[in-house]
């Protein structure tokens, strides 16, 4: 069995957060430590831990993502200039919840697409 984060309390609404939109199949809530003037998880309500963890019937929720990503751009008023989408997977890819979720970043130019390690 999955085991849950806090995003499925924050989605069930058992812990705080600054949910700016939620549906039957997505929640979108505002990062704790925004890395951007717009930064925003938007998280599938089933608790799928990893892009790993992905699967066929995941497809709608999957694709939804993007489109409550894009509807929150335009809201944030940072569709014309732009923004990031990022969902990271695991230890290299600097996952550090294991509830799916992607990150809509923007609000400023968000620079190169990747560090270079250290
Ligand atoms: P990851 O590195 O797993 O892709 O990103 C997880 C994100 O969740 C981080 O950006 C982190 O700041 C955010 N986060 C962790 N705990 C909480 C929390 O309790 N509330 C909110 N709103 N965001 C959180």
């Amino acid at each position: 069995m999955t085991e849950e984060t806090l995003f499925s309390k924050i989605i069930r609404r058992e812990i705080p957060a600054d949910i700016v939109y939620q549906d039957e199949r997505v929640t979108a809530f505002r990062d704790i430590n925004p890395q951007a003037p717009t930064h925003i998880l938007i998280v599938p309500n089933k608790p799928i831990p990893t892009v790993n963890d992905v699967g066929e019937e995941d497809e709608a929720d999957l694709g939804h993502l993007f489109v409550v990503a894009a509807r929150l751009a335009q809201e944030e008023g940072i569709a014309e200039n732009g923004y990031r989408l990022i969902v990271n997977c695991n230890r290299h890819g600097g996952q550090i919840v294991f509830h799916l979720h992607m990150h809509l970043l923007g609000g400023r130019p968000m620079g190169r697409m990747v560090s270079q390690p250290k």
